[in-house]
């Protein structure tokens, strides 16, 4: 579909949030599988709230998941500006069409008076709608108001458009995901569209923003199903064409409460920093609410936009499983390419001296510890006896394995020996087989064999393959440690 456009459009006042991924991805999803076009407006017009750190967050982040746009603030677009801030000229003229036509009227009210009606309300134990004081005042009188330093804001007349555009105060919409929606429209209260400072709110910018930069369709979190109501009238009374309204449902944490800090990572850039990929948070991300037809969940997102329908998309909420977010991360690591996952895994090994490996040594050194990983950042602890002279010896390995007499004796032996062997994989291959061998003759598993040689070298009792880790570790270190660990 040549004009089919969707937007993400958030709000920088924290960092890019995983739910809001969720939505940017849908919406992607949505426009690739269609040939449309995906745009990205930063909604900054909350100043207090807005930084450029979680601009740039944003930004990055979407970058990262490659949620690319195809217009938006940097890269631009026929319809800018992308950023609200910057749209504020914009605005006024069609609050004006909106007073002309009688769907909008000044509210003078001040902050008090307001805040008296809405205690009213509570006392009489009614849910607050604005009294309309405002909707009916003479030009005399809102000259009076004038003068007396009285900024009005302006205020959508919702009952006007309701008569105007819908034969009931209930008014219809068929929801892209959640088909037939409702709402008593008379329930809604006549909302500010401008404040009084000239400022717009929420529901008349997106509108307006949505109808100049002609996205026909708006897929986004229930939470704003509300809205969607205020916003469809609005359309009708600017005589515009309503877009496609899709809600998604929400992501909630395994307790089915809101998803917060306190169950995890909840920023696009925390799961980063964890050290899980972009590519398995993308893909873990796609299957809150969508489920591909060949039932394969793993797979990149160029699939899934081929597979993608947004009228099979749940309608209810998802639940955020990390314990799947994990499996998927370790899958992924699995089928990275080495090369990359060397790259990937510098930042969670920036406290060890990586100069002092070859590069040959330090792949080895991934390819032996990349099996277990999870996160990336488990790397952090599964290396540390790859680097310096000396290892910290973990005292179940020292009680268990290294004060065993058993193992005494094969540190002895191996000590003796391995002085004299060539320090290359394929001859510690044969030379550690023909030792364990000899102990075995002894009665000494072979298990047994390599526990003390595993943790002389490396302080653990389990960890990476030995012959692997003996190569990196060298000769000079491997056999250092030993000696250290003869009594
Ligand atoms: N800035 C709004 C938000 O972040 C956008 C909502 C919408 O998609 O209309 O919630």
């Amino acid at each position: 579909m040549e004009d089919l456009r969707v937007r993400i459009a958030p709000s920088p006042s924290g960092n890019l949030h995983v739910g809001t991924a969720r939505t940017a991805l849908f919406n992607y999803l949505f426009a690739k599988k269609h040939g449309g076009k995906f745009v990205l407006r930063i909604e900054d017009t909350d100043a207090e709230r807005t930084s450029q750190e979680y601009i740039d967050n944003i930004f990055d982040s979407l970058k990262a998941l490659g949620l690319n746009w195809d217009e938006g603030p940097d890269v631009g677009g026929d319809y800018g500006p992308y950023t609200q801030s910057e749209r504020f000229d914009i605005y006024p003229k069609y609050v004006q069409e909106l007073l002309d036509k009688g769907f909008a009227y000044e509210c003078f009210c001040t902050p008090e008076e307001l805040e008296a009606e809405k205690e009213e309300a509570a006392k009489n134990k009614k849910a607050y709608v604005y009294s309309k004081k405002c909707e009916n005042l003479t030009e005399e009188e809102k000259a009076k108001l004038r003068a007396e330093g009285r900024k009005p804001a302006i205020r959508f007349s919702v009952e006007k458009a309701q008569k105007a555009f819908h034969e009931s105060p209930i008014v219809h919409f068929e929801d892209l995901v959640k088909g037939d929606l409702h709402q008593d429209v008379s329930l809604i209260g006549d909302f500010v569209i401008m404040k009084s400072n000239g400022s717009p709110t929420y529901n008349f910018a997106v509108v307006i923003d949505d109808m100049l930069m002609k996205i026909s369709h708006i897929i986004r979190g229930e939470d704003h199903i509300s809205n969607t109501f205020k916003q469809i009238l609005i359309y009708e009374a600017l005589g515009a064409e309503v877009p496609k309204f899709g809600h998604l449902g929400m992501i909630l944490a395994p307790d089915r409460s809101k998803l917060s800090k306190r169950h995890g990572a909840t920023a696009v850039s925390e799961f980063v920093e964890k050290g899980y990929l972009t590519d398995a948070l993308i893909n873990f991300v796609a299957l809150l609410g969508w489920a591909p037809s060949d039932g394969v969940e793993i797979k990149p997102v160029e699939e899934i936009a081929a597979d993608f329908r947004i009228g099979e998309v749940s309608s209810s909420n998802s639940i955020f499983e990390y314990d799947k977010l994990n499996w998927m991360n370790s899958q992924y690591i699995k089928m990275l390419d080495i090369e990359d996952l060397k790259e990937k895994l510098k930042p969670f090994l920036k406290d060890y001296d990586l100069s002092s490996l070859t590069d040959e040594q330090y792949t080895k050194m991934v390819e032996i510890t990349r099996e277990p990983l999870t996160l990336l950042s488990d790397i952090t602890n599964d290396v540390t006896y790859f680097f310096g002279k000396d290892v910290e010896i973990d005292p179940q390995a020292q009680a268990d394995v290294l004060d065993t007499e058993v193992s005494q004796d094969v540190l002895k032996t191996f000590l003796e020996q391995a002085k004299d062997w060539d320090w290359t994989e394929e001859n510690l291959h044969e030379k550690l087989e023909a030792f364990r061998g000899f102990y075995k003759e002894k009665g000494i598993k072979p298990k047994v064999t390599m526990w003390a040689i595993r943790a002389a070298v490396t302080g653990r009792t389990r960890g990476a393959d030995m012959v692997g880790t003996l190569e990196v570790i060298g000769k000079d270190t491997a056999l250092y440690r030993v000696q250290k660990a003869i009594k």
